[in-house]
């Protein structure tokens, strides 16, 4: 069950509601005036430290999730923390529609296509309501590139461990997609935090977010001399069945049952090394409550929806990452 109709970059839905900056003017105003423009600038529209800064970021940061739920998994509490300052600037990318979410066919008499029609609009209404907890007191703009859910890797091959794959045609359009979203910033943009899943994920489509979160990292940092932290991290580990490489049934080695991580837990094989330790560990100021809050938005993923034929294909996945208390990252600058 692939999207239809065109290209996934003939689909991309364009960055909407991008704030739009004060412009303050250099005029003579009389006392009263300027009293009354005070006034105003603390109404929120003028040249104090937040918003002014704002229409120059200097900051910014820039997720992308591989499909609409995987933000709120690797970094709901660490998006909330950078997405407070209203200096920095925020994006959000999704690279896949997460269209296959889904029993395939005709569903409840809704033709197969109109069904995955549905399915993405739900999913994206629920991806703008998780952002309303991860960034409440702002408009984020979104892209969703709708690449084809788990149709964006053609093959794939073990490489010293690390996986290196071969991009479909829909897979390579999505992934230009999102680099040119990502690294379409303000100029006066210096430094940027890009967060991501990580390169050692076992589902396909997240090491292609990975690929464009490290494509557009790199763009940034040479183009225009920015600072870039890139934090990504696991969702799916990979697992075997029978000696035969799988992934996307779960996390079933990270994390551990409970709030803390089991780095030993991770599956660890002669053909697919345990990947490395993570470099840091991210604290919010309440991480539960804020992960809790944002991925319960992905109400489709959490209990399923039955008019759609969506089934919870993972019970207990949402359960144990509500449970972490931390959200540890792979580090890497640029
Ligand atoms: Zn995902």
């Amino acid at each position: 069950m692939w999207l239809r109709g065109g290209s996934p970059g003939a689909r991309r839905a364009p960055l909407r509601g991008r704030a739009s900056g004060c412009i303050v003017r250099r005029v003579r105003v009389p006392p009263l005036l300027l009293a009354l423009v005070s006034a105003l600038l603390a109404c929120g529209c003028g040249a104090s430290d937040g918003v002014g800064s704002a229409a120059r970021p200097r900051s910014a940061l820039v997720v992308v999730s591989p499909h609409p739920d995987d933000e709120s998994i690797f970094g709901a509490a660490t998006i909330h923390r950078l997405a407070s300052d209203p200096a920095r600037e925020v994006r959000a990318i999704y690279v896949s529609a997460g269209d296959q979410s889904s029993t395939p066919g005709d569903c409840n008499g809704i033709p197969e296509a109109e069904k995955t029609e549905r399915i993405v609009a739900l999913r994206e209404d629920e991806t703008r309501a998780a952002w309303r907890i991860l960034a409440p007191d702002r408009e984020v703009p979104i892209a969703f590139e709708r690449g084809p859910d788990q149709g964006l890797v053609a093959s794939t091959k073990l490489v010293d461990g690390l996986r290196q794959d071969t991009l479909t045609a829909a897979g390579e359009a999505a992934l230009a997609a999102a680099v040119a979203d990502a690294t379409d910033l303000p100029a006066s943009v210096s430094e940027a935090w890009i967060l991501t899943a990580a390169r050692y994920d076992g589902h396909p489509d997240h090491r292609t977010a990975y690929r464009a979160a490290r494509a557009a990292a790199e763009t940034l940092a040479s183009e225009r001399g920015a600072a870039v932290h890139l934090w990504s991290f696991i969702v799916h580990d990979e697992f075997f069945l029978t000696f035969v490489p799988a992934c996307c049934g779960g996390d079933f080695f990270w994390p551990a049952d409970g709030a803390t991580h089991d780095y030993e837990r991770l599956v660890d094989t002669a053909s697919r090394p345990r990947p490395p330790r993570w470099d840091a560990a991210e604290p919010g100021d309440d991480p539960p409550a804020i992960r809790r809050d944002a991925l319960t938005q992905h109400v489709s993923q959490l209990v399923g929806n039955p008019a759609l034929c969506m089934p919870v294909y993972i019970p207990g996945f949402y359960d144990r990452w509500l449970a972490k208390s931390e959200e540890p990252f792979y580090v890497e600058e640029l």
